[in-house]
């Protein structure tokens, strides 16, 4: 898996922060999350092939996550898109969408379909044959929902040597990758472990954008390979951040430590600090394991 963060702030666009938008490459897909405005500036700008894209994943509904889906989708339009494109997100996204469509007359040459999923649960939302996604109830001042990405575990893979060495015939071969032994024609069984490396443990991703510090989403994450986690504020601010369904640096830190989380990113920065080095001070005497977003960067999974 590859993160690619398109924009790192909270508030205005300012101190060079654009506003929310992830894109996530695992295998052959291509996911993005949140489409705050310029999010197709930042694509641009970035050089980030997002053709592949066909599904778009929405927290919520609050204008620096979601303005700029509307430019995105209208885009594929003169692109003369065909592909079917879906979008998951809270109650509401559908009359958004249709609304705005609507009153500025726009026709899709593509089937574009929109999936309201409920944030207070943490269900499965999508699958593929390489992935799932499953909603994260987050708690904010609307209805929002974070998002956790999970590899499918891979079957095993057989050593090609071994197929050689024992003359193993094609047809044999998924059944020995799923855990079979095989049986020579003398009746010798070779065991699995013999034939096969165990496949790269699967990776997992979760996006955690705007929320109050829960619990609930560390359980929801427990053993994530990388946590992006809101950190708008800093301790200086934490009534901010209680009041206005926000988190700290420190909060943040906290949820990735209670869930076992690889790795943390903060991001969705306040506009008032220049800088994030107080927030990486408070993150990092809770969470060692900590960094903070930054424009067009890339992250391994
Ligand atoms: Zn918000
Ligand atoms: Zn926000």
């Amino acid at each position: 898996m590859q993160l690619i963060v398109l924009g790192s702030g909270a508030g205005g666009p300012f101190q060079g922060r654009n506003y929310t938008a992830h894109l996530l490459k695992s295998g052959s897909e291509t996911f993005l999350i949140d489409c705050g405005e310029g999010t197709q500036h930042q694509l641009y700008h970035y050089r980030v092939k997002y053709d592949g894209v066909a599904q778009i994943f929405i927290s919520h509904l609050h204008g620096d996550h979601v303005y700029g889906l509307m430019g995105l989708i209208t885009s594929f339009c003169l692109k003369r898109r065909t592909d079917p494109l879906t979008i998951y997100g809270p109650a509401g996204l559908r009359e958004l969408v249709e609304t705005i469509s609507r009153i500025s007359g726009v026709w899709y040459p593509y089937e574009l379909s929109v999936v309201e999923v409920d944030t207070t649960v943490h269900a499965k939302v999508f699958e593929s044959k390489h992935n799932e996604v499953w909603s994260i109830p987050l708690h904010h001042r609307t209805l929002c929902t974070g998002w956790l990405f999970k590899e499918k575990p891979r079957p095993d893979n057989i050593l090609p040597e071994k197929i050689e060495e024992y003359q193993i015939p094609f047809s044999a071969i998924p059944a020995i990758k799923s855990g079979g032994d095989y049986t020579l024609p003398n009746g010798t069984i070779v065991p699995h472990g013999e034939l096969t490396v165990p496949a790269k443990a699967p990776r997992s991703y979760a996006f955690c954008s705007d929320t109050a510090p829960s619990e609930e989403v560390a359980r929801c994450v427990a053993g994530v390979s990388l946590l992006y986690h809101e950190a708008t504020f800093t301790n200086e601010h934490h009534e901010e951040a209680a009041y206005s369904g926000h988190s700290t640096a420190e909060q943040a830190a906290d949820i990735a430590r209670q869930a076992g989380a690889e790795k943390l990113l903060l991001g969705h920065i306040s506009s008032r600090y220049r800088d994030t080095e107080q927030h990486l001070l408070e993150a990092k005497a809770v969470f060692e394991r900590v960094g903070m977003v930054t424009e067009g960067g890339e992250y391994e999974v």
